[in-house]
């Protein structure tokens, strides 16, 4: 097909093998808990921790730990991703109700990345209200991060099911900045509180000269939109003071701490 030939290669047989055994060990994993949270610090001007985002772990029994980068399309494409994502939406809300009753811990936030799979396809007003109601976690604590694919279709749809998600009191983050589709047009469309700037700008900012425009001018627009900016994937001391430099001062990454187990 599109004029090229393609030869069977014994790989892409294998690698079909791979994907249906891993699928099969995932629905066990997300049926029977055995999937884990890791939490990554996010930061303020002093390094005071703001609060955390939720990374998902796979510690796979034969395999050893195998990283969302690899199962989440594999749930994504198996719809798996609607009781994964309903579990994670119940153990962040369990986590966020559990730091609220310590006056330590209670102004924490709580960051959950939102596929844009598991916002088309699942009811995410009902499951949210779920969780925060069964868990009495305090909404305005709970962050969702979703990207710009998810306004790839029926963005009118997904403006609405945000408007309704903000009505319970959650926050949106807009993850990944500038690498998808982005239509500056949303940015004034949807119930965004936060801009999450994309690890590829901050680790460019050393040596790209263009990078370092870039993330000027999305602290920039955060700020001229009232939004809250913070970058991801700061490693050196460098990029948090080019950033700084910048405006910006929310900060995630290996600098301030990996994503970890809770204790
Ligand atoms: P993401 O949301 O952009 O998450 C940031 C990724 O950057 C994480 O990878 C994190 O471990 C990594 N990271 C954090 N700080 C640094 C740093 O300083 N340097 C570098 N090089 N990397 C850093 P991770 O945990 O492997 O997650 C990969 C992606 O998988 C996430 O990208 C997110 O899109 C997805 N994902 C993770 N957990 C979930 C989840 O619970 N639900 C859904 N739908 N997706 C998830
Ligand atoms: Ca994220
Ligand atoms: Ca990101």
């Amino acid at each position: 097909g599109r004029n090229a030939i393609c030869f069977f290669d014994p790989l892409m047989q294998a690698d079909m093998l791979r994907r249906v055994h891993l699928e099969r060990g995932l629905r066990r994993a997300v049926h029977d808990g055995g999937l884990t949270l890791h939490f990554q610090p996010q930061v303020g001007p002093d390094g005071d921790i703001l609060g955390y985002e939720a990374l998902l772990r796979w510690p796979h029994p034969e395999q050893g730990p195998i990283g969302p980068g690899v199962f989440i399309p594999i749930a994504e494409q198996s719809r798996l991703i609607i009781p994964l994502g309903r579990w994670l939406l119940q153990a962040a809300a369990r986590q966020l109700a559990a730091w609220a009753r310590d006056p330590a811990t209670r102004a924490l936030t709580l960051s959950v990345n939102i596929s844009s799979v598991q916002f088309r396809h699942d009811d995410l007003v009902a499951a949210v209200r779920e969780a925060l109601e069964t868990t009495g976690a305090p909404a305005e604590r709970l962050k969702l991060e979703v990207t710009e694919s998810l306004l790839m279709e029926e963005p009118d749809q997904v403006c609405a099911t945000m408007e309704r998600l903000r009505a319970l009191g959650v926050h949106f983050s807009l993850d990944d900045f500038g690498t998808g589709f982005s239509s500056l047009a949303y940015l004034q469309r949807l119930p965004l509180d936060e801009l999450k700037i994309d690890q590829s700008f901050v680790q460019s900012l050393e040596q790209a000269p263009a990078a370092d425009a870039i993330v000027g001018s999305i602290i920039g627009l955060a700020r001229s939109l009232s939004l809250h900016v913070i970058a991801e994937g700061v490693e050196t001391e460098t990029q948090r003071t080019r950033l700084a430099a910048h405006g910006c001062h929310r900060y995630q990454g290996y600098l301030f701490g990996a994503p970890a187990p809770l204790a």
